[in-house]
């Protein structure tokens, strides 16, 4: 992503309202994945009004907020002072991350119009409603306001020991919980996708609040790293997921900005990290020999965890830490080509271009 064009040849971004070349408006068409002049074409109300998104609405939408928006069910107060910038924020890590859903081809319909397989944002402040923490349940995602108060997260971060901690990780993570919803739980526990979930992540359906305790009371149990992705990935199998799901979406978009940017890890001075090949088979029953993307996903991830040593020491060259605070294992790999398997449901798997 992130690699656009103004009509007038102009480069222009994900983000990008304006081009600075020739002065256009410029909004982006979620569904053509192009940024587009905004002068003949509907900017969301939220836009408009408000200067907290740059996406088109479709000529025939009977609606005055772009897909991205109508998601929400709740907004924070915008008459309190200071909640508009960070309302601004959220919606931009938001959006980016829907950005991934529809490209994979999710239809992202509401709550309201699929009360079973719908999606909804509430979007709350944690001052306003003590009670409120980010979170997912039954198709709504819960986003604590403070959460793109830099400081605010810092602090969360510091004190939970975690490596990463941003807001479009938290978008990727709680939609990673919807798309558990859509992709394993219509099926029976002997299904052969239900089954190879269990043998990478566990029994999901263990007790999720005495897992949580625990975690939070006694920490990730020693080694966690060669298991999962993250400390907070190891507190049950349901957050495994979400985490194992963020991260997916965290390497396929990276992937794709470094490939249009002409960025290729073949091109590296590096050896190719080794990754088992194992760890890129999924059980005959899900894939065929004409649709199994097994070599291609092991060879990327390998090409991945290449480029990562160099973006890291490019950072650790200007003064700031580990860009890519990961690390790979074979465990992690298995779980992460179940997500990619998991990502071709709706039709369009992401590209691993790399
Ligand atoms: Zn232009
Ligand atoms: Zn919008
Ligand atoms: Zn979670």
């Amino acid at each position: 992503m992130l690699s656009y064009q103004c009509a007038c040849g102009n480069p222009v971004y994900f983000d990008s309202s304006l081009c600075l070349a020739c002065g256009s408006s410029l909004g982006f068409d979620p569904l053509t994945d192009r940024i587009l002049p905004a002068d003949n074409a509907r900017l969301c109300s939220n836009g408009a009004r408000y200067n907290v998104c740059n996406w088109l609405v479709p000529p025939d939408s009977p609606d005055d907020l772009c897909l991205a928006c109508r998601l929400n069910r709740t907004i924070p107060d915008l008459t309190r002072p200071g909640n508009l910038p960070l309302w601004s924020r959220i919606e931009a890590a938001k959006r980016r991350a829907l950005r991934s859903l529809v490209n994979m081809g999710l239809p992202l319909r509401t709550l309201a119009e699929d009360p079973d397989a719908g999606l909804a944002f509430d979007i709350v402040s944690h001052i306003a409603d003590p009670a409120i923490s980010t979170g997912y349940l039954a198709g709504v995602i819960t986003i604590n306001l403070e959460e793109a108060d830099d400081v605010h997260r810092r602090i969360s971060q510091q004190q939970l020991g975690e490596s990463s901690r941003t807001l479009l990780g938290h978008f990727h993570h709680e939609c990673g919980h919807y798309v558990w919803e859509l992709a394993f739980a219509p099926w029976p526990p002997d299904h052969p996708i239900r089954a190879a979930f269990r043998s990478r992540f566990g029994d999901e359906s263990s007790n999720y609040p005495a897992a949580l305790a625990r975690h939070y009371s006694s920490g990730p149990p020693h080694g966690w790293e060669s298991s999962f992705i993250s400390a907070y990935a190891s507190s049950h199998p349901s957050e495994d997921w979400a985490e194992t799901w963020a991260h997916y979406l965290h390497l396929t978009e990276a992937m794709e900005t470094c490939s249009h940017a002409g960025i290729h890890a073949h091109h590296l001075s590096l050896p190719l990290v080794p990754i088992p090949a194992d760890a890129a088979s999924l059980p005959p029953q899900l894939t065929s020999a004409i649709t199994s993307d097994d070599l291609p996903f092991l060879a990327a991830l390998q090409r991945w965890a290449c480029l990562t040593t160099v973006l890291n020491e490019v950072s650790l060259s200007l003064g700031e830490p580990r860009l890519y605070p990961f690390v790979i294992s074979t465990a992690v790999a298995k779980k992460l080509r179940l997500a990619h398997h998991v990502a071709g449901f709706w039709g369009r798997r992401p590209a691993l271009l790399i």
